[in-house]
């Protein structure tokens, strides 16, 4: 009897209908050119939006906090595992998004999946917008509570489900800026809707913080209408360059999360040396508002690049999404961007719905003019080639 057989019919039926993963190994630093198979490339894929993984002042910090500190935390956050660094870290967060206190998880991942456990249980009700991060769809699965997705980022389909539902406790949670589409969420409307039917907000601002709003604090900023959210989630693995996540909110709601969320509790915390990384990361955005404005700005000179080659391309956000449908014509554009030195992923079911694979172009705040004017007639190129 061949106990592997299930899985390797499993890994046949996803390579006849190319939908097999293989992993691309990176030789350099994160940054807008990388090595990989011994060639320097063009990144245009990372969440690194403000080319923050190699920068060189928060790699001084964190190579002396390294210095001082050493490699590992040692244990969970209510064991041994909380330093000054950690603490400094997440009062800084709070400032930065204009709340009482914040809370760091090991992972954006982490966070979602712990918090919505901690918030909702059996008899509650959580509404999901249906393109929302895994982790959120993970963190409701866990949790017990009804969930109820509406279709995307539309409130009135939204609003249709909470008045059928009269009553109940719950919590409505959505991507800031949506993971795969880049499109952002239609804040003001869900923070009403939230507040008329009495129950709580929940953000991801995984790809809104450091992009989005004047000074890149994100979705709040972007409508104007800071402090307005209920549960305001973060991470530090995107545009500040490190790892984690981050839930910030009122004081009530971090003690009580301290106290209930499963993967904040029974998990080694991160060490002092990310701690320190992410802080000086925020401390750099703050001083350095340029930066997001040289994002914003590489975000607009692309979409206009794009469309002057005759693709519908659209983004407020890093996140651009060029739209092809089949997965293989996906694959192959990719692959023919790879041979020309452009990394632009295909990204296919089950991260996006199966006939709708894209490229998925992400930018850096760090990419040129000159750069980001070859890489589109690179795609205008290969998608012709592909199609
Ligand atoms: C990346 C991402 C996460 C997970 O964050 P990690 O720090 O990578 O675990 C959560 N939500 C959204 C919307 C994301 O894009």
């Amino acid at each position: 009897m061949n106990k592997w057989k299930r899985m390797e019919d499993h890994l046949c039926m996803l390579r006849e209908s190319h939908l097999y993963r293989t992993l691309k190994v990176i030789e350099s630093a994160q940054s807008s050119h990388i090595r990989y198979q011994g060639r320097e490339l063009l990144m245009l894929a990372s969440n690194s939006y403000l080319d923050f993984c190699g920068e060189p002042r928060i790699k001084q910090y964190a190579a002396e906090i390294l210095e001082q500190y050493g490699v590992g935390s040692g244990g969970s956050r209510l064991t041994t595992g909380t330093t000054d660094l950690h603490i400094k870290l997440e009062e800084h967060l709070a400032r930065f998004k204009g709340r009482e206190a914040a809370m760091v998880f090991n992972t954006g991942f982490a966070a979602n999946s712990g918090v919505l456990p901690a918030l909702c249980r059996d008899g509650d009700v959580i509404y999901s917008d249906e393109y929302n991060h895994a982790s959120i769809i993970d963190g409701c699965r866990q949790s017990r509570a009804e969930t109820v997705i509406y279709r995307h980022n539309d409130m009135d389909d939204l609003e249709q489900k909470i008045l059928a539902r009269p009553g109940r406790f719950g919590l409505i949670v959505s991507d800031g800026v949506f993971s795969m589409d880049g499109d952002i969420v239609n804040l003001p409307r869900l923070v009403r809707l939230a507040d008329t039917y009495g129950l709580l907000s929940m953000i991801d601002e995984a790809h809104a913080t450091g992009v989005i709003g004047k000074s890149g604090r994100g979705c709040e900023e972007h409508f104007q209408m800071e402090g307005r959210t209920d549960v305001l989630m973060g991470t530090l693995s995107k545009a500040l360059g490190t790892e984690g996540g981050y839930i910030c909110g009122p004081r009530p709601l971090i003690e009580y999360l301290k106290n209930t969320a499963r993967s904040y509790i029974f998990s080694t915390s991160l060490s002092p040396v990310t701690m320190a990384a992410a802080k000086r990361a925020l401390e750099l955005i703050e001083a350095e508002p340029q930066r997001i404005q040289r994002l914003q700005q590489n975000i607009r000179w692309f979409c206009q690049c794009l469309q002057q080659q005759g693709l519908n391309a659209q983004s407020e956000t890093a996140i651009i999404p060029i739209r092809i449908g089949d997965e293989a014509a996906a694959l192959q554009a990719s692959e023919w961007l790879l041979q020309h030195g452009y990394f632009i992923p295909a990204i296919r079911y089950p991260t996006v719905p199966q006939g709708q694979a894209m490229l998925r172009a992400a930018l850096m705040a760090s990419h040129t003019r000159e750069e980001l004017a070859g890489a589109a007639q690179a795609i205008a190129e290969a998608v012709k080639a592909a199609g």
